[in-house]
């Protein structure tokens, strides 16, 4: 038995995540911009940049200075575009580190232009109203923008998962916008993954996926589905019987109803198990669907096993497809979004990387 895989830990099919990167890039007929920001979703940005690489991607997409860094340092050269607002003081450090910065404030592009200038997007809001300069006023950037002019531009959907009809009106915004420019940027790009799920081929330059690739699709009424890349497992680090009417967990919340045996997981809230799946969740143990019983604690989950042969040592799948509750499953059971749920598996975890199918 690996160390790693002594009590709990996150497995990742880099094939899968390769498929699933070929299958955005094919439905959206354009080269990917694959979103690596926040560890590539707790997955490991360099692993998965490194499982990336054989499909050419154009580059990458961060969220932090420090994000980019450490891509960097692992050697990866493609263009790095950070998608946060930065503050003026921080664009010589995202310079040094040959990053690309998100603009959209005349002081930050002068301060880019005057320190030397280079590669940079700007970022349009269209409805987001989070970053970026408002589509309806992008033409107060002109002067700057002229003398400085962008590589790429970009807006992000709000709800491209609902079927509202919003992408097509933030698209609109975007052409409105892109009209004021004095002239095309190089790379428009706009769709995130379940824009490109549910949508007809991309219009832009290149598309920005994220959760699709990390194996959670979009829902009813997408038109491809990503392949199970994550799989969360824990072993059984004891086993008990708890006769009729003795309770397991704290606060007694759970009561044997008949004799029941309880094999206790090695895994809890502060591996980024959630918590709200006391008396709730369920993994697949032998198998067979086994329910959490009673409340999920720091270390540990005690799960009825009453059904299932088991012995100790062995390995239950908490989050995964195999057929265990897939990462959506479980955040919805969780009352967490998706993302929440990925990006809360703490470092506690190792990271087993599977390369079975990977292509070099
Ligand atoms: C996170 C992010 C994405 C990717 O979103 P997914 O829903 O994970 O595909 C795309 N664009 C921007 C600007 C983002 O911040």
């Amino acid at each position: 038995m690996q160390a790693s895989e002594k009590r709990a830990w996150v497995e990742i099919d880099l094939g899968a995540l390769q498929r699933n990167a070929a299958a955005v890039a094919q439905r959206a007929r354009a080269p990917l911009l694959p979103m690596i920001k926040a560890d590539a979703y707790g997955l490991g940005a360099i692993p998965v940049a490194r499982a990336l690489e054989p499909l050419a991607p154009w580059g990458y997409g961060v969220a932090t200075i420090l994000e980019g860094l450490e891509l960097r340092a692992a050697g990866i050269t493609r263009p790095l575009v950070i998608f946060t607002p930065l503050g003026d003081d921080e664009l010589g450090d995202v310079r040094a580190a040959g990053l690309t910065p998100s603009l959209s404030r005349t002081e930050s592009i002068e301060r880019w232009r005057r320190d030397g200038g280079g590669a940079w997007h700007l970022a349009i809001d269209t409805g987001m109203s989070r970053a970026g300069v408002r589509w309806d006023e992008v033409g107060g950037l002109s002067d700057v923008i002229g003398r400085c002019p962008p590589e790429g531009a970009y807006t992000h959907f709000h709800s491209a998962e609902l079927n509202d009809g919003s992408p097509d009106a933030q698209e609109e915004r975007f052409r409105q916008a892109l009209a004021r420019l004095p002239e095309r940027p190089k790379l428009l790009h706009a769709e995130n993954s379940a824009a490109v799920a549910r949508r007809h081929r991309s219009a832009w330059d290149c598309v920005r996926p994220g959760i699709f690739l990390y194996g959670v699709g979009s829902g009813e009424g997408a038109l491809v589905d990503p392949e199970p890349v994550v799989h969360v497992r824990a072993r059984i680090i004891d086993l008990r019987r708890v006769r009729n009417g003795e309770t397991v967990s704290y606060d007694a919340t759970y009561r044997a109803v008949g004799d029941r045996r309880i094999a206790t997981l090695g895994i809890g809230y502060a591996d980024g198990y959630p918590r709200a799946l006391s008396n709730r969740g369920c993994a697949i143990l032998g198998g067979r669907r086994v329910s959490v019983a009673g409340l999920v604690t720091m270390d540990m989950t005690m799960v009825d096993a009453t059904d299932v042969p088991c012995a100790l040592g062995d390995v239950a799948t908490v989050i995964g497809n195999d057929p265990a509750p897939d990462v959506a499953a479980v955040a919805r059971a969780a009352e967490m979004s998706p993302y929440e749920l990925l990006t809360g598996l703490r470092g506690r975890l190792s990271r087993v990387y599977r390369s079975e199918g990977v292509r070099a």
